[in-house]
Formats: structure tokens, C-alpha cells, sequence
């Protein structure tokens, strides 16, 4: 089968490699749809933290935001498996320490990650071999593309689970990538006015179109305080501020990652009376932002801008958008 392989930095190859063989407790699944994320971009130009604390090495096979079918069961697998839809958490726990135990695998010191850590290898290829348990299945009505962003939007509901917000809300949201945006369509669905902020007018008219009442190029033009604020965004500046903007006694959410510390003052913690939370993940929220699809409670798939096929995704890395695509920000991949 044709599967993605990253050999180096800037290196990113579509090779011939053998299918997967599942073991008694997987699945292999026929992968229908899989989103290129700016994990996959760090893989691919190596400042992905794992390599430095040795969690991934190349050359790795990415792709962790997939929907597909499943096509063969190991044998302890319940066949009946076989032929359904369904997409998966990319945190695989070792399943027996505490932490496995208590409901935080995605946090497990032995997990590994679909397509990004430990050597297992990702979706973005003809087929997807994972553990039985990892999956999520996907209703007749949630289609291929929102299928593939069932694993973003989990992370999206988390965060806005961890926002503690109720109907009309005043929530504003940092960064306006595919997280930023699945945060405000979940929010809204809950009630909340969101107001967005992002440096890309592109990024702030689609945030607008999906009915975010306000979109901000600077967080300095915003008029808070608000009742939350979700950080999704990749800059080190914005989480001192997103402590400034919250109203005392709420909370900050913490999603994006920085490519260098972001320097909050934990005084202002206290004296503001703030929580801050960090979030990694979806795997919780992956089941729940299938359940919002299904519903029609939110259409994620204005975030996709175009579908390209496998020999695309090394452009795709390095930063290229395909001629005529549209203003969202996630490029989604059909590998058959
Ligand atoms: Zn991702
Ligand atoms: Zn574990």
C-alpha cells in the first residue's frame, strides 16, 4: 500500500510498504479521509518537542486526524466491527498504570500517539492499523470530511468544557487555525457570544461567517473582560494576555503551544482570582464532537479548505495551498 513517510527534516516521501497485520486486539481500517495538522508540519521540519525528549524518531509515518472503514479485526476483535465507519483517539495509554486506569491515558508516560510518537504509524496512507478500543464510531449522517476532524473537534470541546460556560457567555478565542475555529462553533452551539482574534483577515471573515460577533486583528482591540478565554493560538505573548482579558474568578484555557515559554505571572493568578488550564487532546471530547455533528449543533466543515491526494501532503507540509481553495484553514487528504 502507498503510505507517507517523513526520512528527515524537510524530507517527506509517499513509499510502497507492506499493509498492517492487526494484532489480537486491532483493527485495520481502510482510510477514507485524514486533515494534515501543524503537528504533522513540526514532524516534518523536526522541531517537534518528542524528538529532542526522544518520544519520535524518523523516519515516522504521520496522520492522526482520519475517518475510515474498518476492513479486518485481530482475533480477540468482535467481527461485527468489520465494514463500520468510524474514526479514533491518537492517545494510545499503556492501559494499566494509574493514569490509564483513571481516565487519563491521553497523559500515559508509555502512551504512544497515532502518527506522531512512539512508532506508530499514522493515517496518512491506504490503511490505518490501531487498537479496537481507540475507536469512535461515526454515524451515517457525519460524512468523511467532518469524520476527519471528529479528532481536532475533540480537543475544541474540551477546551470549551473546561471554559465552565453557560448560555450567553461572553467567550473570546485566540487564534483563529482549526482549533480556534472549532472552539468558537462549539461554544456558539452552547449559547456563548464568541469574539475571535487573529492576525490573518482571511482567517477573521470565515470566523465571522461562522458566526463569531466579533474579530479582532489584536487582542488590544478587544473590549473584555470576558467570561473566558480559550488560547488556540501558536504566539508566547498571548497567554499573559489572555490573563488580562478574563473576568476576575473565570478561566483561561490553554490549547496552543508556543514555540518558545510563554511567561505568565502567577500572582495575577491569584490575585485575579483566574484558573488556567492546559488541554491536550481530544481523545474525552472525540465521542462528544461526534454526537454535536450528528446533531447538526455544528458543521465543522467550512474549516477545510481543500482535498488533495498523497502525492500533495510533502507540499502540503513545506506550506503550499492548492490553486482556487477555499479560506479555511485545514488541508484534508484522500489517500486512495
Ligand atoms: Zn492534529
Ligand atoms: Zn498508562
Amino acid at each position: 500500500m502507498r503510505a507517507v513517510v517523513l526520512t528527515g527534516p524537510g524530507d517527506c516521501e509517499v513509499r510502497d510498504v507492506d499493509p498492517p497485520l492487526p494484532g489480537p486486539l486491532d483493527v485495520v481500517v481502510d482510510v477514507e479521509r485524514v486533515g494534515v495538522c501543524g503537528t504533522d508540519v513540526e514532524l516534518f521540519a523536526g522541531t517537534m518537542p518528542y524528538f529532542a525528549s526522544g518520544h519520535t524518531t524518523y523516519p515516522l509515518r504521520p496522520g492522526h486526524e482520519w475517518c475510515g472503514r474498518v476492513s479486518a479485526v485481530g482475533e480477540q476483535v468482535d467481527r461485527s466491527v468489520i465494514g463500520v465507519r468510524v474514526t479514533g483517539d491518537t492517545m494510545i495509554g499503556c492501559g494499566h498504570c494509574d493514569r490509564c486506569r483513571t481516565g487519563r491515558h491521553h497523559v500515559c508516560d508509555a502512551r504512544s500517539e497515532v502518527g506522531i510518537r512512539g512508532g506508530l504509524p499514522g493515517a496518512l496512507a491506504e490503511k490505518l492499523c490501531v487498537p479496537a478500543g481507540s475507536l469512535v464510531r461515526l454515524p451515517a449522517g457525519v460524512d468523511e470530511v467532518a469524520g476527519a476532524l471528529a479528532e481536532p473537534a475533540g480537543t475544541a470541546v474540551r477546551a470549551v468544557e473546561e471554559a465552565h460556560i453557560g448560555p450567553g457567555a461572553r467567550v473570546l478565542v485566540l487564534g483563529a487555525g482549526t482549533i480556534g475555529l472549532l472552539v468558537t462553533l462549539v461554544a456558539i452551539d452552547r449559547g456563548a457570544v464568541v469574539e475571535v482574534v487573529d492576525h490573518s483577515h482571511v482567517a477573521l471573515d470565515l470566523a465571522r461567517s461562522l458566526g463569531a460577533t466579533g474579530a479582532w486583528a489584536s487582542i488590544e482591540l478587544c473590549s473584555g473582560p470576558y467570561d473566558a478565554v480559550v488560547d488556540a493560538s501558536t504566539s508566547a505573548s498571548l497567554p499573559r494576555l489572555a490573563l488580562d482579558a478574563v473576568e476576575p474568578g473565570r478561566r483561561v484555557v490553554l490549547v496552543g503551544l508556543a514555540g518558545s515559554p510563554s511567561m505568565l505571572d502567577a500572582r495575577e493568578l491569584v490575585l485575579r482570582d483566574v484558573t488556567a488550564v492546559g488541554v491536550l487532546g481530544g481523545s474525552s471530547g472525540i465521542a462528544r464532537a461526534v454526537e454535536l455533528f450528528a446533531s447538526g449543533g455544528v458543521d465543522p466543515r467550512p474549516v477545510v479548505a481543500a482535498t488533495v491526494g498523497l502525492d500533495a501532503v510533502g507540499r502540503v507540509l513545506a506550506g503550499w495551498r492548492p490553486a482556487g481553495c477555499g479560506p479555511g484553514p485545514k488541508i484534508h487528504v484522500d489517500p486512495r
